[in-house]
């Protein structure tokens, strides 16, 4: 049936949305009285296979069901069926709808609040005794999360799920039974609907053209293929429709759909491969092994080959893969379908060899036999999985209940995590508020518990203050608090000596108190501290100070992230804003380098006052500016984006701007018709990801239509302009890969550390310590030293004369953080952050990933500092103190 809802609840800005309203379930006169005695057949008439419903069988070849035809199917078949709810939780970024579908017998259903109930009582071992635990697994069901697809250019699942709605809707048969009677269903029939919209509407558009059937950009706005990896921050909308389901569903079983390349087995199920981590919970691994093989005996027995198993490395830092699910004893079954040739045509192997491995081993017992691989072949396979593993949890229901969901938080509550941690302690003094808030407050989402000192305490012989929060590991969350907020020591794995280096699957790490900038201490010993329990985390209250009068100034201390907001704002409203370049004090305290200075007008007071709030960064007034030599922010600097069609980083990069109200326009090949680019923007961003051939040759026009013309090739012409865009006066920043673009591109004195041979070096993603010259412009806010993160770019070493070394590598002592690090001897001293000035105009070159998913945000200002810096105008002293703008009202910067 259909059901309305009370609306989902989200704050503004990044807040996370929470299912609210019971899950009641309104009695209809189609609820029969028990599911063998329903009448069937009826039923089944009344419902339209797909085949009748979409006008072709799923997987027939070049032929893809749209999104929206694909939640008209499942609503019909709520209507008419009393085996299915249907449910919108709510809009996509790009406006979508976001749905779910809950299967199961009509009993079950009716109950659903009560099933719902038995599975919270279960995961909150606070308020549950294994004997009242026992007598709730006896009398719930497991529910079964199916997220169809996530990656929305891996089209089959999203097929295939048609196919067993209406299985599970009209069969009358022994598996139905089971799996309806003994099993909630869950299915999310696409994590991701605006790939599926983009994806799937531009392959159908292209039809009978001769331009690519493959979408180009990304397919969720900002993440595109990374929409698996926002599991820490739950950045997008999207991610925080799947937490708010984990969280209220509680599912014994968690499958996620995905497809994967061609050339390997043609699917694979658990058990995984590699290494784990000791806060992955045990049971879940090896219930999630027993299912996978349920499913490879399914899938022989169907005669289906090309099985494969022992792979997918996920389990270190399975949180980004993943989520939080497996932390909490959910199951996470994934299943990965080798895909086909431009989504829906069949792969056949250009020699006439069958594809994939051929010899049979323990990991792929019986290899795929034929040249030839077709959608309907994915459809298969995803349907005979799916039915496996929503079979195992049926017959399972009772073990999955208690041995899972009830406990594996209850080990933790019980016996604290394996690394025998006692508690993390949160200083209540910390350099940056916000990054506090922003750490605790995604804490907080994800249930763990957070205390706070009332008073002082010691802990490991040091002082902390009143205020101080304290997250102590013996909590039914503790394995997931220790995972998130500690650092990771991944360990040299090879399979044989003569073997490379065993990688993570992901990334080595993310401490979320590293990637934010929060100090965290992680205690061992058990201390005493008289503590409250914080049901709440909210931002640090502030208030604005007194108006100092008309000759006095605010001060925004430089430090926090927070800041960027602060400048955004500022910058909207025009209001004139100056940066100290030198320390200062002040009555009330000393302010280091970079503290942004604003006169006192009424206009700034509002504008400060709330984007301070906003941020809980508190402002301080003075009755005078300070007398030191500065700079003032161009007014309503123009910011360019260069990121790139299809770049994750880009994307990533955009949300980042359009959640902190930067002044940005993506650049686009047009902007290269102009005279020049100074026209159009002061500071260039070039993400991570973008190369000469991006910007010389880009997108094939003969392959991509007009509406793609944006990310079309500049010529070599084009390159010139760039070059001259620095040359003129404009600023130039280049993060991670493109270093290497804009080094070639101004030929800058620098090059790279590292060698290319990962024997030698590699991180794996991991955080490395880092010195910074909070001096320098670009590094003001930022402290001597702190971790950032290093992927798989590039370190750099100074050639010549000309550049400004900004941060490096520390030449002693400890290079690695936390996660991995192999040649740290080639990494030592080598150079991450530098400036340039070329002709009128400045590059600053960050040689890590200092935006890698909007997680380092700790390293933020040294990007926001240079976007800001290189069009600003020098202030000296007297002038500063008289806040004496040096802009005209045209923007221009005036004469002195
Ligand atoms: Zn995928």
């Amino acid at each position: 049936m259909l059901k309305t809802r009370p609306p989902l609840l989200y704050a503004a800005c990044v807040g996370l949305v929470a299912l609210v309203g019971s899950t009641a379930v309104a009695p209809t006169a189609t609820a029969g009285p028990g599911l063998a005695e329903t009448a069937v057949t009826a039923r089944a008439t009344a419902i339209p296979t797909p085949e009748q419903h979409f006008g072709f069988k799923m997987g027939a070849e070049g032929k893809l069901a749209g999104y929206p035809d694909v939640l008209r199917y499942m609503k019909l078949v709520a209507e008419r069926s009393d085996r299915v709810d249907y449910e919108t939780i709510g809009r996509t970024t790009m406006g979508n709808e976001y749905a779910t579908v809950l299967i199961s017998a009509p009993k079950n259903l009716r109950r659903l609040d009560r099933l719902v109930e038995i599975n919270q009582k279960l995961s909150d071992p606070r308020n549950t005794s294994p004997e009242q635990a026992r007598r709730l697994a006896e009398e719930g069901v497991p529910f079964y999360h199916l997220e169809a697809t996530i990656h929305s250019s891996e089209v089959g699942n999203g097929q295939a799920i048609n196919d067993i709605v209406h299985r599970l809707a009209t069969e009358d048969s022994d598996f139905t039974r089971n799996v309806l009677n003994n099993s909630v269903i869950v299915l999310v029939p696409s994590q991701n609907p605006d790939g599926q919209h983009l994806i799937i509407d531009h392959f159908n558009k292209t039809a009978g053209t001769n331009y690519r059937r493959t979408y180009p950009d990304l397919y969720q706005k900002y993440t595109g293929h990374d929409d698996n990896r926002d599991w820490t921050m739950f950045t997008q909308i999207e991610a925080q429709y799947r937490l708010a389901l984990e969280k209220k569903y509680r599912p014994a079983i968690v499958h996620i759909m995905h497809q994967k390349g061609n050339t390997g087995s043609r699917i694979f199920v658990p058990p995984y491969g590699g290494i784990t981590s000791e806060n992955v919970p045990a049971n879940m691994s090896s219930s999630v092994s027993a299912i996978g093989q349920h499913a490879a005996r399914s899938l022989a027995a169907a005669g289906k080959t090309g099985v494969g198993s022992l792979d997918y490395h996920i389990f270190w830092t399975l949180e980004q893969p993943v989520g939080f699910f497996p932390f909490t004893g959910s199951g996470v079954y994934l299943t990965e379908i080798a895909s086909v040739t431009d989504y829906a045509y069949p792969q056949v192997s250009s020699d006439g060899r069958p594809l994939g491995p051929q010899q049979a081993r323990m990991s792929l017992i019986e290899p795929y036999r034929s040249n030839t691989w077709t959608l309907a072949d994915i459809v298969d396979y995803a349907k005979i999985a799916t039915y496996a593993g929503m079979e195992y949890t049926a017959d399972n229901g009772r073990e999955l209940l208690y041995d899972n969901l009830y406990a594996v938080p209850h080990e933790y509550m019980t016996k604290g995590v394996p690394a025998g941690s006692y508690a993390f302690v949160v200083d209540a003094d910390q350099r940056d508020p916000y990054a506090t808030f922003e750490m605790l407050q995604r804490l907080e989402w994800t249930q763990v518990e957070i205390e706070r000192a009332t008073s002082e305490f010691v802990a490991d012989g040091k002082r902390y203050g009143a205020g101080s929060y304290v997250i102590k590991m013996r909590q039914p969350r503790g394995n997931w608090a220790h995972q998130v907020l500690g650092t990771d020591k991944y360990p040299e794995v090879r399979d044989c000596t003569e073997c490379p280096v065993l990688l993570p699957y992901a990334e080595a790490t993310t401490s979320l108190p590293l990637q934010l900038g929060v100090d965290v201490a992680e205690i061992r010993a058990p201390f005493q501290a008289s503590l409250e329990r914080v049901t709440s985390v909210k931002l640090p209250q502030v208030t604005m100070p007194p108006a100092p009068g008309d000759r006095g100034a605010y001060l925004v201390r430089p430090e926090s992230y927070g800041t960027i907001q602060i400048v955004s704002a500022l910058q909207d409203a025009n209001i004139p804003t100056f940066r100290a370049a030198k320390g200062f004090s002040a009555p009330g305290g000393s302010y280091p380098a970079g503290t942004y200075v604003v006169p006192a007008t009424p206009q700034a007071r509002n504008v400060l006052a709330t984007a301070s709030a906003k941020v809980g960064l508190q402002v301080t007034a003075v009755a005078r500016a300070p007398r030191v030599a500065g700079v003032q922010l161009k007014p309503q600097t123009r910011v360019g984006l260069f990121r790139g069609i299809g770049n994750m980083p880009g994307g990533w990069d955009m949300w980042q701007f359009d959640q902190y109200g930067v002044n940005y326009d993506v650049v686009a090949a047009q902007d290269f018709q102009r005279k020049s680019l100074n026209e159009l923007y002061d500071t260039i961003v070039l993400s991570h990801g973008i190369s000469k051939d991006d910007i010389v040759e880009g997108l094939d026009p003969k392959e991509y239509a007009e509406e793609y013309s944006w990310a079309y090739g500049v010529g070599d012409k084009g390159w010139r302009k760039l070059q001259q865009f620095v040359r003129n006066g404009g600023t130039l920043l280049a993060i991670g890969s493109s270093v290497a673009t804009v080094q070639e591109l101004l030929n800058l004195p620098i090059k790279p550390a590292l060698p290319d041979d990962e024997d030698q070096f590699v991180t794996g993603g991991s955080l490395l310590h880092q010195e910074f010259d909070p001096d320098n412009p670009v590094a003001w806010g930022m402290p001597e030293s702190w971790p950032v993160w290093l992927y798989d770019t590039q370190a750099w070493e100074l050639t010549g004369a000309g550049g400004t070394v900004v941060s490096n590598y520390p030449a002693e002592g400890e290079v690695l953080a936390s996660g991995y690090l192999r040649g740290a001897e080639h990494i030592r001293g080598a150079v991450n952050t530098a400036s340039f000035t070329v002709g009128k105009g400045q590059a600053v070159t960050y040689g890590s990933e200092i935006t890698f998913r909007t997680l380092p945000r700790a390293q933020f200002n040294l990007l926001y500092n240079a976007i800001y810096h290189g069009p600003a105008a020098e202030v000296d002293a007297t002038g500063l103190q008289q806040l004496r703008t040096r802009f005209g009202s045209d923007g221009a910067l005036a004469a002195r």
